[in-house]
């Protein structure tokens, strides 16, 4: 049989795991429905890191990487939709379309799902040369589309339903707190979109530069600055009407807070299972706020961040900062990871 590279993730029970660089057989056809992809461009998610660390669940002896684009090689016999060489990028989350939450609208919720069914870490996916995968999880992309611009689609499906959960308003302060990948990608949709001001809120240099120079008005670092009054200073006293933590710590839910306007709407987008905060009940009544969540997203989610791929919307070159071929995906992806010194780091196999 034919082999090829792949990321395997092993698991540790005790430190979570490790990943290493494998040659491996060739993934086959088995279902009707199946399509074989030769993968053009595999993006690393902070997922991975945390699989890595044990904060995430993963299984056992598989090829890691959820956030991939590639082209057709082969096809099932129920296939009638997709022809060899079509472009390809992959929703990592297979929904059933049966369960009450899919049949409700919710397919992001999908039970399904929830069983860990996720390709790239439950089941294999992008950080190798070919992945077979259900046609039901696969976006046709245009021929003219740029493959490695077209990695961030996943992470930017994310965004664009946070974006559409946040309901952002023209006459919006809009406060982002954190800039890590997500943090930016979301900034980055927002962005395109007029509003008032745009502010983040980050601890680290680096990821606060990076905020200002993909569009934010204002960076607000909370080692050195006090939130609350800096909020008050830059919105006249208003305070934030659409606040997204992208984080997901007591501390920041708590920050936001502190710095909410009257009718504002919170977004809880980041995830820390571990995280227990105070709130004050009174504080959502009196003034009608609303703290919503925001958890990956739907289809239609996905065909919004290919048109904003398609058009260049989205300022692919600055959120990309490093691009490198598989082989390297360990010794210098997943270390610059750990440095926090990149934004998305793209694999080619
Ligand atoms: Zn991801
Ligand atoms: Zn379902």
């Amino acid at each position: 049989m034919k082999k090829m590279l792949a990321a395997v993730f092993h698991k540790d029970e005790k430190s979570g795991g490790e990943i290493k660089l494998e040659e491996v057989d060739i993934p086959q056809i088995k279902k009707r429905d199946h399509v074989l992809i030769e993968v053009k461009a595999s993006s690393i998610c902070g997922t991975d890191l945390k699989i890595l660390k044990g904060g995430h669940p993963a299984t056992d002896n598989t090829i890691l990487g959820h956030e991939f684009v590639g082209v057709v090689k082969e096809i099932g016999e129920n296939i009638i939709d997709l022809k060899i060489g079509d472009k390809v990028v992959v929703d990592p989350n297979e929904k059933c379309g049966y369960c009450i939450n899919c049949r409700r609208g919710l397919s992001n919720l999908c039970e399904y799902m929830a069983l860990g069914t996720t390709f790239g870490i439950f089941q294999n996916g992008g950080f190798a040369k070919y992945c077979v995968l259900p046609r039901n999880v696969l976006f046709k992309l245009p021929d003219s589309i740029d493959m490695i611009a077209a990695s961030l689609i996943e992470p930017l499906s994310c965004a664009v339903h946070c974006h559409n959960i946040a309901d952002v308003k023209e006459s919006d302060n809009v406060v982002i707190i954190g800039a890590g990948p997500m943090g930016l990608i979301i900034e980055s949709v927002i962005r395109k979109h007029p509003i008032k001001k745009l502010i983040c809120i980050e601890i680290d240099q680096w990821r606060g530069q990076k905020a200002l120079e993909l569009g934010a008005d204002h960076w607000i670092n909370p080692k050195t600055q006090d939130v609350k009054q800096e909020i008050q200073n830059i919105t006249n006293g208003e305070g934030a009407d659409v606040i997204i933590d992208a984080v997901g710590i007591a501390n920041t839910f708590e920050m936001a807070t502190t710095i909410w306007a009257p009718g504002a709407r919170l977004v809880c987008f980041g995830q820390d299972s571990r995280a227990e905060a105070i709130i004050k009940p009174n504080d959502i009544v009196r003034y009608q706020r609303k703290i919503m969540g925001s958890y990956i997203g739907y289809a239609e989610d996905f065909l919004d961040a290919i048109e904003l791929i398609v058009n260049k919307v989205i300022d692919v070159d600055k959120l990309i900062t490093t691009t490198i071929p598989l082989e390297k995906l360990i010794s210098t992806g997943f270390n610059l990871m750990k440095e926090k010194k990149c934004i998305k780091i793209i694999t080619i196999p």
